[in-house]
């Protein structure tokens, strides 16, 4: 497959290219071979993007919901159509086997521009009777937005930000992250094959820089980041400053709460899901496992069982289900961590070694035994690595699993209906799991609380934070004062 895109920008509705801005070198993180290089945008790039996008939003602001829609649905098909070109294609950006990209990422935008494209026409304001006046409201877009990404879902995080953004009448520029930047490209090329006019779906490239540059450039009026914490505070500052809107999709530490009471096979499968999915570089990952003493050692037991069914190999064979990690660098990261779990008297249960071949592969790895104030248990590490911990009762669960600055997700496995709902109710996370373990369908608001993030996306709840409200009040009569 050619994995070299035709240039490293998109902008007003064709590729652009600029050397001039500092190489990236794109790494196929399976083998760890440059497979693609693309140039940071430079600041004229960077100009040509916002101007393109701010000269583009008005007239698509003022198209009817209905003709929007049509365009986002339109593109969803497309991608649908072209789900296995784009799967290997993220595949080779990321590590993640074909296996979970054919139905988890170009799938997961399609649905995003599918769900939004439904919604547009049905963006309405609101009639409010007040006597013989009245007040009515209006949505409105935002104007131009910016969305930046991570690099653990490059298709999916392009199109969670930009369907809705195109669905409420902005226009956008997605800055993907540096370590995953061509499959954003795609979804550009798509949309407008779709019919989106030029300028409303820029793509540009860079480091944190180039983020920082489109944070704080007057024209743009929101900004959505999915990012780690310390980036999130970061661009949350630069963004108060233009007293901009902002949705920020941060990292977790979240909590996956096994009961006695749970189903064995469905708690180790959701602990499973919960932490080794994509290597287990998921913002929402359970990586805090708590175990009720009951259930421990057949829990450990089960889950060393199912552990031995990973399958580690090349990630574009279907039959791999387990990939490397994103970068060498990534894979740095989670190594120190196992070290740290090691040194700080964790039980190492499986995997916590490298494997011997070319690019960033790294075992799955449980340790048992964890305590709360490990630095395993209390740092996001990104990465293959389950903390199991013990606990007793179900008040002593709900206070440990809150003790974290985060509030991502969090999971409860029980079959007594009662408990499962009482303790959801108490757990601080925006997006969280009975008896399952980090679904995340569009129809359902996905985001975080605490240091996890502000806003939503996904669901109904993303337009609000895509578009904003004008009221009109309306007088009937005399106008009456005082001289
Ligand atoms: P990161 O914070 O290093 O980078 C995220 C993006 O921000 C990149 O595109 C980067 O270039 C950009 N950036 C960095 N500094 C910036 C600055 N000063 N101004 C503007 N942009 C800047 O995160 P990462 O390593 O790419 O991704 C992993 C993190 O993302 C984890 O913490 C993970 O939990 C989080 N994440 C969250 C979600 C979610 O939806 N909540 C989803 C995926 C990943």
């Amino acid at each position: 497959m050619e994995t070299q895109p035709k240039a490293s920008h998109f902008i007003n509705g064709t590729y652009v290219e600029d050397t001039n801005g500092t190489p990236i070198p794109v790494i196929y993180p399976a083998t760890g071979e440059v497979i693609a290089t693309v140039y940071a945008a430079t600041p004229e790039v960077l100009d040509q993007a916002v101007s393109a996008a701010q000269a583009a939003q008005e007239a698509w602001g003022a198209m009817t919901g209905t003709e929007r829609g049509r365009i986002l649905r339109r593109a969803a098909d497309l991608m649908r159509e072209r789900n296995h070109e784009l799967s290997v294609l993220e595949t080779y950006d990321t590590g993640k086997p074909l296996q979970e990209t054919l139905v988890a990422d170009a799938t997961s935008g399609a649905d995003a521009l599918e769900y939004f494209g439904g919604l547009a026409a049905t963006l309405t304001g609101e009639h409010i009777p007040l006597g013989e006046d009245w007040v009515y409201t209006v949505r409105e877009p935002l104007g131009v937005c910016v969305g930046i990404g991570a690099w653990n879902y490059p298709t999916q995080i392009a199109c969670w930000k930009g369907a809705p953004a195109l669905a409420c009448g902005n226009a956008m520029i997605f800055k993907p992250s540096e370590t995953t930047p061509l499959c954003a490209l795609k979804v550009a090329e798509i949309l407008v094959e779709a019919g989106l006019p030029a300028g409303l779906y820029n793509v540009v490239q860079g480091m944190g820089e180039v983020g920082g540059a489109l944070v704080t450039d007057p024209r743009v009026d929101k900004v959505s980041l999915t990012g780690s914490v310390p980036t999130g505070k970061k661009v949350y500052a630069a963004a108060a400053s233009g007293m901009k809107h902002v949705t920020m999709e941060l990292g977790g530490k979240s909590p996956l709460v096994i009961f006695d009471d749970a189903d064995l096979d469905n708690a180790v499968g959701g602990a499973i899901n919960g932490n080794f999915y994509s290597s287990g570089q998921v913002c929402s990952n359970g990586t805090r496992v708590f175990v009720q003493k009951g259930i421990k050692e057949a829990f450990l037991k089960r889950l060393a069982e199912r552990l031995e069914n990973a399958v580690l190999g090349d990630p574009l064979n279907e039959d791999t289900n387990f990939g490397p990690m994103v970068s060498e660098r990534q894979m740095e990261i989670v190594k120190s961590y196992i070290a740290k779990g090691n040194e700080e008297g964790a039980r190492l249960v499986a995997g916590g070694g490298q494997l011997d071949k070319d690019g960033f592969w790294l075992e799955p790895t449980v340790f048992a035994d964890v305590t709360d104030d490990m630095t395993i248990a209390r740092e996001e590490i990104f990465g293959p690595v389950m903390a199991v911990l013990d606990f007793e009762d179900e008040a002593e669960v709900i206070a440990r699993a809150n003790d974290t600055e985060y509030g991502l997700s969090a999971g409860v496995f029980t079959n007594d209906i009662s408990r499962a709902h009482r303790v959801i109710g108490k757990l601080q996370a925006g997006s969280c799991f009975i008896n399952s373990y980090n679904d995340a369908p569009v129809e359902a608001p996905f985001g975080g609380v605490k240091a996890s993030g502000v806003g939503r996306e996904n669901s109904k709840e993303a337009i609000q934070h895509y578009s904003q409200v004008k009221s009109v009040y309306v007088r009937m009569g005399d106008v009456e004062a005082a001289f």
